[in-house]
């Protein structure tokens, strides 16, 4: 279940701009009602301040709650969204115009039986799904058995391996000789090992010829810079619920300045924040493997208006900020 907080700023102007927050206690440690406590107090701070100074806002966010980073992205995204309204642009058009077009998203499979993830990718399939993001890393045999059930069924599908950590140095290659043994098309191996283990990534990189995606080991740009300078990944995965919204903006384009390539990946997440992401996209331009199919995984769309989904493609909106309203909010939090 989704445990997340939406956010709404209001500018002097009467300007409003909305955010999301999806803390996520297995990834950054905050849970709903610490990311509530530290929100109420970031907000308290943000009043009074330009929008326009989103930037050296976000570091005071940053300097006052570093390890709340979904609580201060939602006041970022907040922030941002009133700001562009304010000014009449997309969201977009505050990184840059380089990529604005439709784009595909991979879609997530969750460990389970072969049989069940088999049935998961045959309906995700028939809505014209094609790069599943199997998550992996607990039992080395079945994670290649679910996968090749999939690929034995599917025609024309690429994978991404998540191990969420899970792997060791020794399971990670048994899992990709095991894949390239029926066949499979692993496209990409995404934190196959612990966060700390630069040089485990790097050697899995080599040794495997897969791409490897960062995800876990990059919370910040420092993180980013320590594994450029370990060749510990092809890609980063950038989330702002990881880091905020500017930080990981500079992230991807510190990624992209140096050469390496970029994803991107939410928490459990609704368009609010997506949008967000999906802006950095469309802005910034550089991002080939989109993970952005969270909303498609709740089981309501609580907002109305913004980027539309068919299938797997993300269609580009062209009105102000984020363009969403909120439909059907469901415990209001109002900070005067
Ligand atoms: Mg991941």
């Amino acid at each position: 279940m989704a445990e997340n907080l939406f956010m709404r700023v209001t500018l002097r102007d009467g300007t409003q701009g909305i955010g999301e927050a999806a803390p996520f206690p297995e990834v950054g440690g905050e849970d709903r009602p610490t990311c509530f406590a530290a929100a109420t107090e970031l907000a308290q701070a943000m009043i009074g301040q330009s929008a326009a100074d989103y930037e050296s806002l976000a570091d005071r966010l940053h300097e006052q709650a570093p390890l709340h980073p979904a609580a201060r992205c939602g006041l970022e995204t907040a922030i941002l969204d009133a700001y562009c309204r304010a000014r009449s642009i997309p969201l977009w058009q505050l990184w840059g115009t380089a990529d604005i077009r439709e784009r595909e998203t991979d879609i997530t499979i969750p460990i389970c039986s072969p049989d069940r993830t088999l049935e998961l990718a045959r309906g995700w399939y028939a809505r014209g799904f094609r790069l599943f993001k199997m998550k992996v890393g607990t039992d080395v045999e079945l994670d290649i058995r679910r996968l090749q059930a999939v690929h034995n069924t599917l025609p024309d599908i690429g994978f991404i391996g998540d191990g969420n950590q899970g792997f060791s140095r020794e399971d990670c290659l048994r899992f990709v000789s095991g894949v390239k043994q029926f066949g499979g098309r692993l496209v990409l191996l995404e934190q196959p090992l612990v966060r700390d283990d630069l040089e485990g990534l790097q050697a899995i990189r080599h040794l495997t010829g897969v791409p490897v995606a960062a995800d876990e080991s990059v919370r910040s740009l420092g993180d980013a810079r320590e594994v450029v300078r370990l060749q510990a990944a092809d890609y980063i995965n950038i989330k702002i619920m990881k880091t905020g919204v500017i930080e990981a903006w500079k992230i991807a384009a510190f990624t992209r300045s140096v050469g390496l390539r970029l994803m991107v990946g939410g928490m459990l997440e609704t368009r609010i924040a997506m949008g967000c992401s999906f802006s950095l996209v469309l802005g910034l331009g550089g991002f080939d493997v989109l993970d952005l199919d969270t909303p498609l995984l709740l089981s309501t769309d609580p907002v109305t208006g913004g980027y539309r989904y068919n299938g797997p493609r993300l269609y580009p909106w062209h009105e102000a900020g984020l363009d969403m309203q909120v439909s059907s909010p469901a415990d209001r939090m109002t900070i005067q």
